[in-house]
């Protein structure tokens, strides 16, 4: 009699934990099969820095330069070096490197970029053998078209010249207008 018992019990216990798995059976996976399939990685994620392409600069990047960055970063891990462009008031950077294997993500360096040209990228799973293979060249994606950007900056700059001397001009002539009148 215990036996029976013994198997009815199993036979339960067996049938409950089918029911689970059967209850299941249609539920889509909370899993992917990484690394063939990746989640989707939440906007606020943390990973290494990079520049970003603002439209303004015609999708360059935006950085001047001004080591505020490089100065705030706890870890050290940023090196940057300025060029003046002919014709600009703002530096552009000709390095910027990024030590990743000394950066602790503490965002400070996105805090305090004047331009806000500094985002993360959507890189969480690097490996490497050395510590070489996680220095990082930012700007290895915009030297070719630096030259492009440089231009366009020097356009902006001619732009905003113009209009501060067309409202310079303007104002000159209204003054000069509201004088005669009051003659
Ligand atoms: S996130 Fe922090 S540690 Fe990393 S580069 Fe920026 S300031 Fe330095
Ligand atoms: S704080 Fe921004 S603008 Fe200044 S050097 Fe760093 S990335 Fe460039």
């Amino acid at each position: 009699m215990g036996v029976f018992r013994e198997i009815a019990k199993g036979a339960y216990s067996l049938l409950q934990s089918m029911s689970v798995t059967f209850r299941h059976l249609k539920t889509p996976p909370a899993t992917v099969e990484y690394p063939a399939e990746r989640a989707p990685i939440s906007a606020l994620q943390r990973n290494a820095i990079r520049l970003i392409e603002k439209e303004e600069v015609g999708g360059s990047h935006n950085c001047i330069a001004c080591l505020q960055c490089e100065k705030i970063c706890p870890s050290n891990c940023i090196s940057i070096t300025g060029y003046r462009p002919e014709g600009l008031a703002m530096k552009r950077p000709e390095k910027f490197d990024l030590n990743y294997a000394l950066c602790s993500e503490c965002g400070l360096c996105l805090d305090v970029c004047p331009t806000q040209t500094l985002g993360y990228t959507k890189i969480y799973d690097k490996a490497g053998y050395s510590r070489a293979d996680f220095f990082f060249d930012l700007l290895a994606d915009y030297r070719e078209s630096e030259e492009e950007a440089v231009e366009t900056l020097r356009e902006i700059n001619r732009k905003k010249k113009a209009e501060r001397e067309a409202k310079r001009k303007a104002d000159a002539e209204a003054k000069a207008r509201k004088e005669a009148k009051a003659e």
